[in-house]
């Protein structure tokens, strides 16, 4: 029987509350299937150990979890240390240098969830956000000088290469090719940005001519934020900067229910490191020790783990079993207008799960 190593980092907030339900749903799904099972590593990282150690994470870090098959990770974020700090010091301390450089964000609309667009209804709105996570305004190039003075300046350096372009723009055009209406949509903001943006419109357009199967458009970042509310059925597979998907995955989310239901996969398709799988929500400290934590956002992302894992029929059987008690109100938490806990809905998935046509 083939055991899965997984390292699982729940960080901060309401990050051990959702992992730890993750781990319970993943060892019943393993119980379930019976062909594999889950070795689970856990490693206390984050702000609390930032207080002890005065690091995110320890300097070795990535060595002891550079062998795992794969790593699930719940949120960074502490609100005694600056976002900057938690951020850099552990989730991008892991995403960059493993070169996780494609980060893939599924949207839909769960059944039992109601969008709080008033025309959708589900099906309208079926997204794959493709981010790329590895440079652009996230590369970390920049400085400050004359610190506190009245001429201090400061500098973030928004870098793009043509290889990063390249394989995060192929990337989704192989994924929008998987899908069922093969279309993708290029985010850009050319029109301001008169360099790097340029040049990711134009690898756009070479690496298209690969793809003569799938069709394109491109649209101003601002304008997407119109027309993903106005016209969600117009979209399906949609690739933008490490910035700009970022924000408008936070919308997606929103737009899909709750931020608590959203999942993430930080890829490194070559698969020479181990990839890394999240809910997109971070540590939300106004709720953190209730119990109230939805933790479906970590279902979602323990499906895509499974798939990167080769157990597309878990992934499938994990999915429906989601689906199913997202589609009952008994089990929505309070960001959902339920009353039902983090153990609830645990509950359910587990029994959905074991249920015969789960
Ligand atoms: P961070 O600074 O780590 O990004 P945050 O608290 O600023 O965290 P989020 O945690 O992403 O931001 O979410 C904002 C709000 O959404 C939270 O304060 C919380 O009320 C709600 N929320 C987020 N995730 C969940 C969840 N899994 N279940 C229920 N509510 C959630």
């Amino acid at each position: 029987m083939k055991t899965y190593k997984i390292a699982a980092i729940p960080g901060d907030g309401i990050g051990s509350e959702v992992i730890s339900a993750g781990v319970e749903v993943l060892h019943a799904m393993a119980t379930r299937e019976g062909t594999f099972s889950f070795q689970v590593d856990h490693f206390d990282w984050g702000g609390e150990y930032y207080k002890q150690h005065g690091v995110m994470m320890p300097e070795n870090g990535r060595d002891l979890i550079r062998h795992h098959d794969a790593i699930l990770f719940g949120s960074a974020g502490h609100p005694e240390i600056p976002d900057h700090i938690t951020l850099w010091g552990l989730r991008l301390n892991i995403c960059q240098p493993f070169d996780q450089y494609a980060n893939v964000r599924p949207t839909r609309i769960l059944p039992g969830i109601t969008s709080p667009l008033r025309k959708v209804q589900g099906p309208e709105l079926d997204w794959v956000i493709v981010r790329e996570n590895s440079e652009g305004e996230y590369a970390g190039v920049g400085g400050r000088v004359h610190r506190g003075q009245a001429l201090e300046v400061a500098t973030d350096v928004a870098m793009f290469t043509r290889g990063g372009v390249e394989r995060i723009i192929r990337f989704a055009f192989k994924l929008a090719r998987s899908r069922p209406r093969k279309h993708l949509t290029v985010v850009t903001k050319s029109n301001a940005q008169r360099h790097a943006m340029v040049m990711w419109d134009e690898v756009a357009t070479e690496v298209a001519a690969e793809f003569p199967d799938v069709t394109w458009d491109k649209v101003l970042v601002d304008a997407m934020t119109v027309r993903m509310v106005m016209k969600p059925e117009s979209l399906d597979t949609i690739v933008a900067t490490n910035l700009h998907a970022d924000i408008l995955s936070d919308l997606a989310a929103a737009v899909a229910g709750s931020l608590g239901i959203a999942p993430t996969a930080n890829l490194n398709p070559e698969r020479n490191f181990p990839s890394m799988f999240e809910p997109i929500h971070g540590s939300a400290f106004d709720i953190t020790g209730k119990g109230i934590a939805n933790p479906i956002g970590t279902f979602w992302s323990s499906v895509m783990m499974l798939e990167h894992l080769g157990e597309k029929p878990a992934a499938d059987r994990l999915m429906s079993a989601i689906e199913r008690v997202t589609g009952d109100k008994r089990f929505h938490t309070p960001d959902l207008g339920g009353t039902a806990r983090t153990a609830d809905v645990t509950a359910g998935v587990m029994e959905a799960i074991h249920a015969a046509n789960a």
